[in-house]
């Protein structure tokens, strides 16, 4: 059996013809939300007995799930080998009407996906690289942890959904399968979730970054820094040691971004590690004519982690210095806080 979230159109229509119905089925999965091929009823009997026979669309099981306060759910899903990974689902702005029932102001909504069970990464402070690496997402698994929650949710396919690539795994350590999902979920016939509006986020991987730039794919890009010199950056992230800093930033320098769009750099505050004034004006120097933008994230943290968490004075204070420096600069609201967020927790609680 064969997962239909693998194929983009053109690929479907090497063995589904005519081609306009393989744009009827992808509406039914991706926009109608059918459970099985029987619900597909603009399509004909033998057609769906044929696709029934040699075709699913669903590998995803969702074995546990916790709800924010702040409306954020994260999912644990399992996959068809026992694996287990997280997507987390995060509103970022509620719908406003006013008192005609005209629409202010559009909902907005954030997934979060992993590409990978694992990650070889290693970075010291989080919890996915703890059980270590053991497998690549194949396209049809990235694609479905935003398929689901879209049918659970009921979003329509009209509805605006930003796309990022910061759950488990380094999505470019499986650039085949994450470029894949980008170009599948951008297809109009499917999620119609333009590249604009995902963001992959990596450990540094130069040489990856490279080959990402050359496919042109339009997507965001966000480096997780977290350290402005390599022997700092080489204790909390261990993959510096195969690209260092002026590496990365020398790949960064060819990536093609919009010129509307910035790239954007994750910094991780931890408490007296990385988070002083000096380390500020250090980052301040590194970006120097990059067209960036800087988003402070603050340690989230999680059993049995040696790092502390700073203050959110420390936080705003380290912003401030950015900022006085013209870098553009935002702290990363903290969302399910209060639902093991950051990532790799929920899947250490198991199966409970
Ligand atoms: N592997 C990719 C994407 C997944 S991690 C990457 O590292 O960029 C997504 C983001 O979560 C990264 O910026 C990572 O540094 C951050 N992160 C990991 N553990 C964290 C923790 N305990 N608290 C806060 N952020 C964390
Ligand atoms: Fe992997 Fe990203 Fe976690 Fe580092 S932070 S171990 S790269 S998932």
């Amino acid at each position: 059996m064969k997962n239909l979230l693998n194929y983009t159109s053109e690929e479907l229509a090497l063995e589904i013809q005519p081609k306009f119905r393989v744009q009827q089925l992808f509406q039914w999965i991706y926009q109608k939300y059918a459970d099985d091929f029987s619900q597909m009823t603009s399509l004909p009997k033998e057609l769906r007995e044929r696709l029934g026979q040699n075709y699913h669309f669903k590998s995803l099981e969702c074995i546990r799930k916790e709800e924010s306060k702040d409306g954020s759910v994260k999912y644990l899903f399992q996959l068809k080998d026992k694996e287990l990974i997280e997507t987390v689902f995060l509103p970022m702005k509620k719908e406003l009407r006013d008192e005609k029932g005209k629409v202010l102001q559009e909902a907005k909504y954030t997934i979060c996906v992993s590409s990978q069970v694992g990650c070889k990464s290693g970075c010291s402070f989080c919890l996915t690289a703890k059980d270590g690496f053991k497998r690549n997402l194949e396209a049809a698994e990235i694609v479905e942890q935003i398929l689901y929650i879209k049918r659970e949710k009921n979003i329509a396919y009209e509805k605006r959904v930003n796309i990022v690539y910061m759950g488990m795994g380094e999505p470019l350590d499986n650039l085949k399968n994450v470029a894949k999902a980008v170009r599948i979920i951008s297809e109009d016939d499917t999620l119609a979730i333009a590249p604009k509006r995902q963001t992959i986020s990596t450990s540094g991987l130069a040489k990856q970054i490279k080959e990402l730039g050359k496919m042109n794919l339009g997507v965001l890009l966000a480096i997780s820094l977290h350290a402005v010199d390599d022997e700092l950056r080489s204790e909390l992230m261990p993959i510096n040691k195969a690209y260092n800093i002026a590496q990365i930033i020398e790949a960064l320098k060819e990536f093609p971004i919009n010129q509307r769009k910035r790239l954007m750099f994750e910094y991780l505050l931890i408490a007296g590690v990385n988070d002083s004034l000096e380390h500020a004006k250090k980052l301040v120097k590194l970006l120097e004519g990059i067209r960036a933008k800087v988003n402070l994230i603050l340690f989230n943290p999680h059993f049995g982690a040696i790092y502390k968490r700073p203050s959110m004075q420390d936080a705003i204070a380290f912003q401030d210095y950015l900022s006085s420096k013209r870098i553009v600069c935002t702290i990363r609201e903290s969302k399910g806080l209060d639902i093991s967020a950051a990532c790799g927790q929920l899947s250490k609680k198991g199966k409970r």
